[in-house]
């Protein structure tokens, strides 16, 4: 069906192309049975851009992705292109579009499906039915900050500087983000810094309970210690709904918690921009996983995290809450149904191949819709 919703497809390199691949179908199913199309471009992004134009991302794509309602993009990189020179490597690629679109929020669901919670490290009781989202700062704080840099001392030995600074602007604008998705879950939020020891942190606990406090009263805030936050997350994990935080203690925490999921091939993410004088935000939507090149062109790739990518997509780019809960309780069956990619095989249950477990989702999708 024509629509106006556009969407660019950037599959990139190694086992990308297969799970994206999946992720077409799943759109073409959702376009036929749904009234749920977008118009899809495709383009090259990482080694496989490289090796067509010279650059890990042309600047035809660049604009594409400028243009689009949503970019959905499966993986860049592999051995191929390591020894490249770091200006041409395949993740400049992603790192151009992050910084172009003005990418300043990444969204980590921490999502463990019942059928797979044993597969946590850790008690399938702390972490069965566990629903959290962690929102990251991604484009400011110490990764950013100036000064930065190494330089000689006067009486020998060097010095390394890195420096932590938040703005107002910058820690209002990713609180609203994530008082905006908790009203869509269940109204609570956690900030989290180190007011005790940094002033950066202070600011950012008094900017977040102002931010609260005049836009945002519905929604239960609290704040937490970022230690103490590493510590709960593996102590009892489901206390939380949205975190919010910066780029330095998001970057840890959101592997932390994708670790209680215990699988790679599971998760999703997305990253988005400053909302337009429309509402439209730059949006670009991946798995977390990266190209597995030990496994790429077998046909054994877990397609399903870049399909939950497309549900984000759905759910915060388009606000299709009702297609999205439909693709996530489609993975959920297909789990539930003793399905598994090798990635999350498990004793007694039937291992299937990328392609055999697209065509689950898009089976139990069919089923669901009945
Ligand atoms: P990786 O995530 O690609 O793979 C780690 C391990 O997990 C591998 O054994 C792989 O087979 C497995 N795995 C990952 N995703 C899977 C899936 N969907 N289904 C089944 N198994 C899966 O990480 P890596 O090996 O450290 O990196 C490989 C390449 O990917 C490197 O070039 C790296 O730079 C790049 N990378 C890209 C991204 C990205 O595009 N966002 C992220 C991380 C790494």
């Amino acid at each position: 069906m024509a629509a106006n919703r556009t969407l660019l497809m950037l599959p990139g390199d190694g086992i990308g192309p297969e799970v994206m691949g999946e992720v077409r179908r799943v759109i073409d199913w959702m376009d036929g049975h749904r009234a749920v199309g977008f118009d899809v471009d495709e383009d090259l992004v990482g080694g496989c851009a490289y090796d067509a134009h010279g650059v890990p991302l042309a600047d035809a794509a660049m604009a594409k992705a400028l243009a689009a309602d949503a970019v959905l993009l499966g993986a860049v990189g592999g051995p191929k292109w390591e020894t490249l020179p770091f200006s041409s490597q395949p993740e400049r690629g992603l790192l151009r579009l992050r910084t172009v679109m003005g990418l300043f929020a990444n969204l980590r669901p921490a999502i463990v499906f019942d059928a797979l919670a044993e597969a946590s490290t850790l008690k399938t009781e702390l972490v069965a039915g566990l629903d959290i989202l962690i929102i990251r700062e991604l484009t400011g704080g110490v990764y950013f900050g100036e000064p930065r840099g190494i330089e000689e001392l006067p009486g020998g030995g060097r010095r390394g500087v890195n420096t932590q600074v938040y703005t107002t602007e910058e820690i209002v604008r990713i609180g609203r983000v994530a008082f905006e998705l908790a009203r869509k879950r269940s109204g609570r939020v956690t900030s989290v810094e180190k007011a005790n020891v940094m002033e950066s942190g202070v600011l950012w606990r008094e900017e977040m309970t102002r931010l609260h406090d005049t836009e945002y009263p519905d929604v239960a805030l609290s704040h937490m210690y970022a230690d103490n936050c590493a510590m709960q997350l593996v102590r009892r994990p489901k206390q939380f709904d949205v975190i919010v935080t910066d780029n330095l203690f998001g970057d840890i925490l959101s592997d932390c918690a994708a670790m209680l999921t215990g699988s790679l091939g599971m998760l999703p993410s997305a990253s988005l921009g400053a909302a337009d004088a429309t509402g439209r935000r730059r949006a670009l939507y991946e798995p977390v996983h990266g190209s597995a090149p030990d496994i790429a062109g077998a046909n054994k790739a877990n397609p399903l995290a870049t399909i939950l990518s497309y549900a984000m997509m759905l759910r915060y780019s388009f606000d299709l809450g009702q297609e999205a809960d439909l693709v996530e309780r489609a993975v959920r069956a297909v789990l539930n149904r003793g399905l598994r990619t090798a990635d999350i095989m498990q004793e007694a249950k039937t291992l299937v191949s990328t392609a055999e477990m697209g065509q689950a989702v898009i089976d139990e999708m069919a089923a669901l819709s009945n």
